[in-house]
């Protein structure tokens, strides 16, 4: 037999969690037909020998819904080996929607995602009205394979228009969205996905649609995937209320029996117990046979901003009220002593926030002006030991007297190495959280797959080889129902991550130009990763593209074919 591609020598790590072993492995007509010592020709070998050969990363939260629409690879997934994406997620969905309501998602887009909007005004084709026409139209012009969710927020205001965000709906309106949710997963969405997080918000600050439905809204488009017992739900409720959110993901698992994944489940410096909580609380659902898993991310979350552009102070009324003002009256509002006290008693109220409010966790990244560059990497409880002053009114008086350009980096999250371990190994944690095609200039982290490989598995060893590749790759493929991916098995698509285990770690973001219109943005590179082939192709050998488009949409066994407009 003559095979299209064929990788000799590699360690093979098969994506089930099971150790290593020696061998080839041959690709014909975009599936994986032989593992072994094989014997036949090919028309194309490659020798990876000491090279680890996996199944291709599964990236499930990603906001490509955008980008893929101009960058047939959402870049810069496949350069750390990921052959797979799943967009739609936290309820943001760009389908389906009706004719002249184009703008209403792209208001969630802005705030929530921190997308410019003249990169989506640019780049987004406009045209289609249903989930699956949305779909159908990536076919053919895909460099990597594309899964979607359907959003709520799409949903709610397609039925609801611009009462959407303010309301609650009435019983045949859930109806009516309940139906759209289905014909979305007859046209080959593979889940719905839903946001009640408070800090979400449209660009115009009003909140972002699903934050109005109620429970029994939740449950019903829920109820549409239990129905066809199909599909992923994925929920974004923000920050982690114990006792309510989690009774809320037992309840709709249990009516539903479809998984679902929530966000987040993480060390955080504000809050050092709540992983715990979590991972208790997360247990308990699991030990009743439902399923309810944290999505994690591997990578400590670092985001840098300027007081002219960022989200970080969002869930503090008097900051946020600042930070959207127009430059010239944020410059004011920012010096003047009254608006400061207010900043302060904003930070001593007592509910617990994702922001840390401690000064030693924001550092300073880039300043604008010479006679500041003795700042620059020193956090900003140093800045003001070093100016004598508080370190609040330091900080603003900094990035006032460099025209608010200073450039700032707040961590938060993925700081304690023995939590994280914990967190990374749980069961019941779905690896990666990349945010990818979001907040594009304020991080990158397309990398955590190269992360947890360089830093979890070879640096810090809290885990094996094959079980970091498992989390990236089948139990992934499994929640989300992705048939046929995630594992090296004849019959399998060849979708495939091929790596150096002895060097693979990804590299610190860099500034692109490569958005619609030149608009910068973040990207970032891996080291170690050789080969990413998706469907039986090389996308992407050694960081470079290739140019060939062998990408597939993915869906559900709820699809129906190719799909019917919905009336508009
Ligand atoms: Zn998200």
């Amino acid at each position: 037999m003559s095979y299209d591609l064929l990788f000799r020598g590699g360690r093979i790590v098969d994506g089930s969690g099971l150790p290593p072993y020696m061998g080839d492995i041959a690709l014909k007509d975009g599936k994986i037909v032989e593992i072994g010592r094989i014997h036949g020709g090919a028309v194309k070998t490659i020798n990876v020998d000491g090279l680890v050969v996996a199944p291709g990363f599964i990236d499930h939260h990603t906001h490509m819904d955008g980008q893929i629409q101009w960058d047939p690879y959402a870049t810069s997934e496949p350069e750390h080996g990921i052959t797979s994406i799943v967009m739609g997620n936290c309820g943001l969905a760009l389908a389906p929607v009706k004719t002249g309501d184009e703008e209403a998602l792209i208001k969630s887009f802005v705030r929530v995602e921190a997308i410019p909007r003249s990169v989506l005004e640019q780049g987004v084709r406009w045209g289609w009205h249903s989930y699956g026409d949305y779909l159908d139209r990536l076919e053919g012009r895909l460099g990597i394979n594309v899964a979607g969710l359907v959003g709520h927020i799409a949903v709610r205001q397609y039925v609801l228009g611009d009462a959407s965000t303010e309301r609650a709906a009435t019983t045949e309106e859930v109806q009516r969205m309940k139906q759209l949710v289905r014909e979305a997963m007859e046209g080959g969405a593979i889940g719905f996905s839903t946001n009640r997080n408070d800090r979400h918000m449209r660009e115009d600050g009003k909140p972002v649609p699903s934050r109005l439905a109620e429970d029994e809204e939740v449950f019903q488009l829920c109820d549409a995937l239990g129905e066809l017992n199909a599909g992923v739900i994925q929920i974004n409720e923000g920050q982690t209320k114990i006792a309510k959110h989690f009774a809320l993901y037992d309840h709709v698992a249990r009516r539903t029996q479809r998984p679902i994944v929530w966000q987040i489940l993480r060390y955080i410096a504000s809050r050092p117990n709540l992983w715990k909580e979590q991972l208790d609380a997360v247990a308990a659902i699991f030990q009743s046979g439902q399923r309810a898993y944290g999505a994690c991310s591997t990578m400590p979350t670092v985001r840098r901003f300027t007081l002219k552009n960022t989200q970080v102070f969002d869930e503090f009324p008097t900051w946020k009220n600042v930070l959207c003002m127009p430059i010239d009256a944020r410059r004011q509002a920012l010096a003047d002593p009254e608006t400061r006290r207010r900043f302060r008693a904003d930070f001593t109220d007592p509910r617990p926030t994702l922001f840390h409010r401690r000064w030693e966790f924001v550092k300073v990244e880039k300043v604008v002006k010479s006679e500041n560059e003795k700042f620059t990497g020193k956090s900003v409880a140093e800045v003001g030991a070093m100016c004598g002053e508080d370190p609040l009114d330091a900080f603003l008086n900094l990035a006032l007297g460099e025209d608010l350009e200073t450039a700032f980096q707040n961590a938060n999250s993925g700081g304690d190495q023995q939590a994280m371990a914990e967190i990374l190994r749980s069961p019941h944690v779905l690896i990666g959280n990349s945010d990818a095609g979001a907040h594009v200039q304020y991080g990158a982290q397309f990398g955590y797959g190269s992360t947890l490989l360089g830093l979890w598995v070879r640096e810090r060893e809290v885990m094996s080889l094959e079980l970091a590749v498992h989390k990236l790759t089948f139990e992934v493929a499994s929640v989300y129902g992705l048939a046929g991916r995630g594992l090296l098995q004849p019959g399998y698509a060849a979708d495939l991550a091929i790596f150096d285990p002895g060097k693979i770690q990804s590299c610190e973001p860099e500034w692109a130009q490569d958005y619609p219109g030149g608009t910068k943005r973040l990207i970032q590179r891996a080291l170690g990763m050789h080969y990413t082939v998706v469907n039986g192709r090389v996308i992407c050998e050694d960081g470079r593209l290739s140019g060939d488009l062998p990408g597939q949409v993915l869906r559900t066994p709820a699809y129906k074919g190719q799909s019917v407009a919905v009336g508009a």
